[in-house]
């Protein structure tokens, strides 16, 4: 037994590493490769990605889990060995069905699809990602109908980010959060005036942004010894190998919140990789639970904690040195009032805590209907437009700030945006059971202390790795499932004050 123990890990290990190298290739690809690199990074990318895919999905590895599964059962659902057999099997399950040479083409696709969305974006120019989006929702069509559904074509891309949720339920999820988000985003229409955030489009250093940024992360806990920070047009979080865990921000000049609320959102995911126990390092385990679940981590210190009353208490001041030009005559409480305005927006990673759940819904509609042919690429614009108008109240002035915004179709992710709304809910269940565990939290951040909040973290929801899913996990740690009362309560409270509804 001892030896299929060993032959397992070593050759999930190996998969491990290849995923790493993966990670290398494509932060390289994101930060600083010259543009005429691309056609052979895709290539490189695409070997890479093919081995790993081979070598994950080697009988070999069936043969072992077969051999280990009734050596499991007897062990507790939450132990190191039933959660690697378990977890590792549902993924071995999952890329069995998909032939290497179709994984192969979408890697090689998206590598020259990103190419062609960064030339299209500039420029507005939609015709440029067409075809590749085309042939991209071709080939996820071909993914799906391998991976197979329940109900939905939706439900097989879901899965692979969120294990266990089904369309039929985030489009529940959605309609809960509609008919409350709705008269609550119309209530706070009428009063929009309310709040002035003139204070936060000033002209800001960028290289003092950015210092400012770094300073808060690593309060925050963030380790420049084990990552680094790096500028791209979309930010990210990506795991290179045990103790390098990257970041990316973008910055803008002249608005603050672009690189201040990037920046601690993608340290909220680093923090989680960078949390994980080493005991599961080289094994399936040694990752987040889910999008869902690594998504409420970047969303509470973004919003939770970077957005709160008690956080600038305490860093307002010290702001205010950094920027004393822009900043002298406003106030701490005009401040969080300003990084807290509610204002339809065109842009998703711009948008408001409030609004921000209309901009998934849009996407989710819209993948859906491309997926299942009743939209075609061709008309994407037209149709992004539209959902635009109704949900937020009016129509992008062009497809730079409409359907070429976001990164995610030009990789391939489809079904992975509602992963943002569920975590931006869960986010809030986490907060409230944290706060409710160690009741000195909102203290300690107004003294500029995250280390109760961490610790919290990393030893309710850090340290289990992939160990659960996000309802498991939503269940263990709140002891109720995923759902939207939290949030939508957490929204009106907070709301309510600020705007007077
Ligand atoms: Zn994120």
């Amino acid at each position: 037994m001892q030896e299929k123990w060993s032959e397992l890990r070593k050759r999930l290990a190996q998969v491990y590493h290849l995923q790493h190298a993966s990670a290398v290739l494509g932060w390289d690809q994101e930060t600083y490769m010259p543009p005429r690199g691309a056609g052979a990074r895709a290539e490189q990318l695409a070997v890479v990605n093919k081995i790993t895919h081979e070598s994950f999905t080697a009988p070999e590895i069936g043969r072992l889990l077969a051999a280990l599964h009734d050596h499991v059962a007897k062990l507790p659902y939450d132990s190191d060995d039933a959660a690697l057999v378990r977890v590792t099997q549902r993924d071995y399950d999952k890329l069995r069905r998909v032939p290497p040479e179709l994984i192969e083409e979408i890697s090689r696709e998206s590598s020259l699809a990103l190419e062609a969305w960064k030339r299209a974006r500039p420029g507005s120019d939609f015709r440029i990602f067409q075809p590749h989006l085309e042939r991209m929702v071709e080939l996820k069509i071909q993914q799906a109908n391998y991976l197979g559904y329940p109900e939905r074509i939706y439900d097989a891309l879901l899965d692979q980010y969120e294990p266990g949720i089904t369309t039929h339920q985030v489009v529940a999820i959605f309609q809960d959060l509609k008919k409350d988000l709705v008269p609550l985003v119309k209530a706070i229409s009428a009063k929009l005036d309310r709040v002035d955030d003139a204070c936060l489009y000033g002209e800001y250093d960028e290289q003092k942004q950015w210092e400012f940024g770094v300073q808060v992360i690593k309060q925050f806990g963030y380790d420049f010894e084990g990552g680094r920070q790096d500028r791209t047009a979309h930010p990210f979080t990506t795991r290179l190998g045990w103790g390098d865990v990257r970041i990316t921000t973008r910055v803008d000049k002249y608005f603050f919140n672009t690189a201040f609320f990037s920046t601690t959102h993608e340290c909220g995911h680093a923090l989680y990789d960078m949390n994980l126990p080493e005991t599961l390092g080289g094994t399936p385990l040694a990752d987040g639970a889910s999008l869902g679940v690594h998504e409420s981590q970047s969303r509470l210190w973004e919003n939770l904690v970077g957005r709160s009353r008690d956080f600038w208490g305490y860093y307002y001041p010290r702001l205010q040195a950094v920027f004393p030009a822009i900043l002298r005559d406003v106030t701490a409480a005009e401040f969080y009032r300003a990084v807290n305005r509610v204002k339809p927006s065109f842009i998703r990673v711009e948008a408001d805590e409030v609004t921000y759940n209309l901009h998934i819904m849009l996407r989710f509609e819209l993948e859906n209907d491309l997926l299942e042919r009743k939209v075609k690429v061709a008309e994407v614009p037209e149709a992004w437009n539209a959902k635009a108008q109704a949900y937020l109240g009016a129509t992008p002035p062009n497809d730079a700030q409409g359907c070429l915004q976001d990164i995610h179709w030009a990789f391939g992710d489809f079904g992975y945006f509602p992963t943002y709304s569920l975590g931006n809910l869960l986010s809030v269940q986490f907060f409230e059971q944290a706060k409710r565990a160690v009741p000195a939290i909102p203290a300690q951040i107004a003294r500029g202390e995250f280390a109760g909040l961490r610790d919290w973290l990393r030893e309710n929801i850090h340290r289990h790795g992939r160990k659960f899913t996000l309802d498991e996990l939503a269940r263990r740690v709140t002891g109720e499932p995923l759902n939207a009362k939290p949030y939508v309560a957490y929204l009106r409270s907070k709301y309510g004050e600020i705007y007077g509804v």
